[in-house]
Formats: structure tokens, sequence, C-alpha cells
């Protein structure tokens, strides 16, 4: 009897972590709707639709068709990987660069709109875990299970900050901090289903959990 798992919260909380071991350990599908909005921010990118000055935001909804999004099952890793129009972007769309566009573009409601039909279907059939913003209150509004991760903003900024410099990106501190920080304001603050915990969704703050803690806590609030 699978059932649905929604893991909401601010960036960089861990919500990934906790919600690829859970989908692991009960067999479940992961599924990280973030990765989708960081393929269309690097879509944007790599097509000249955003810069530090210009979001040709008409220009990017009128090509939203050509962009193709897919994930597709890596079994040394143990989760999907997100796929850009036929390309492996996994690793192109964590950079810094592509952070610090992605809430802008996340802000778009053409662009929710149509990650938010993908992710219903992929939803279709229970036995997943989904993570992002707003899984809870608009993707699977019904899941049987919701999580809403807190931590710190200093905590949150210093897990991403040492999971970038372990993958080699040439970044500092202070920068990621302003990029989470300035992450949950436009998330937070946007008008198309903006960042809220749902009602149901039973809150977390992990500043002081390790991850095993978070994990069993998670696991024992599955009821299936
Ligand atoms: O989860 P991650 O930090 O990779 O998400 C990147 C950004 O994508 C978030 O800061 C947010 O702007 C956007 N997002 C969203 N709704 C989701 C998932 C991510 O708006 N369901």
């Amino acid at each position: 009897n699978k059932i649905t798992i929604a893991i909401d919260g601010y960036s960089s909380t861990g919500k990934s972590t906790i919600a690829k071991q859970i989908a692991k350990t009960l067999d479940y599908i992961y599924v990280d709707s973030g990765a989708m909005y960081r393929a269309v921010t690097l879509y944007a990118i790599e097509n000249g639709l955003i810069t530090e000055n210009n979001f040709y935001k008409e220009a990017l909804i009128s090509q939203l068709n050509n962009i193709e999004l897919s994930f597709q099952f890596n079994k040394n890793l143990g989760y999907a990987e997100v796929y850009l129009n036929g390309q492996n972007v996994e690793h192109k769309i964590r950079t810094l660069q592509v952070s610090g566009f992605v809430s802008t573009i996340a802000a778009v409601p053409e662009v929710r709109q149509k990650l938010v039909v993908i992710q219903k279907k992929i939803g279709e059939d229970k036995g997943v875990v989904m993570d992002g913003r707003d899984i809870g209150t608009v993707v699977f509004p019904n899941a049987e299970l919701k999580i809403f991760m807190t931590a710190s903003a200093e905590k949150r900024a210093k897990r991403r900050y040492d999971e970038l410099k372990q993958r080699g990106d040439d970044i500092t501190y202070e920068a990621v901090l302003k990029n989470v920080t300035e992450r949950d304001y436009i998330d937070t603050n946007r008008e198309d289903s903006p960042l809220v915990k749902a009602e149901d969704a039973i809150e977390i703050d992990n500043s002081n959990l390790t991850l095993d803690e978070q994990f069993n806590k998670v696991l024992s609030l599955v009821k299936l």
C-alpha cells in the first residue's frame, strides 16, 4: 500500500538528502522538482533570455514548448537525473549562477503551470517522494504525508557551501548565504503559489539534528 510523500521547505534545508534516503528505503521514486526549475533556468541562460541586467520573460514564455524535461534513473546514484532536451544537466544546474536566477524564473506563472502538470503526472502512481516548495500545497494537496523542513539560514548556507566546495566550485560562504536568503525571499513573496507550509504539514527544524535523526523522524511518520 504505497503513499505520496511531499517534502517542502526553504532553500538548502537538506530536503533532497532525506527524500532520496526515504525513497530508497521504501523502494519509492524520488523526484527533485527544484531540478526542473533549475533546468528551465539553464535553458534561459544558455539562450540569452536571462542575464545580470535583463530578463526576457515574454520570450521565455513563448519558448516554453521548446523545453523538454525528463528524468532518467541512474543506477549508480540510485535516483533519477534530470535531462534538458535530451542532455543530462544534473551537474550544470547546481551552479551558483543557476541558483542566482532560478527563483526569478520560478516566479513566472507560465513556467510553474508547465512544471506542475509534469509533476502531477509523475505522481499519478503512488510511491513517490517529491521535494520542492509547493508540493504539499499545489502539486499533491492530498499527499498522505507532508513534511516542512526548516533550519537556520547560517546552517543551510554552510551545508550548501560545503557541497559546492566539494564539487570544486569557486565560491565563498558569503555568496552562498546571500543566495539562500534571496531565494527564500523571492520564493515566499511571489504571487503564484508562494512558499508556505501546508496546514497539514509536519514541521521539522533540523538545525540541530543529524542526518540519521532526520531520517528516522520522517520514516516514523510514514504510515503505510
Ligand atoms: O530545491 P532547489 O533549491 O533546487 O530549488 C531551486 C529553486 O526552484 C527554488 O529556490 C525555487 O525558486 C524553485 N522551486 C519552486 N518550486 C518547487 C521547487 C523549486 O519554486 N516546487
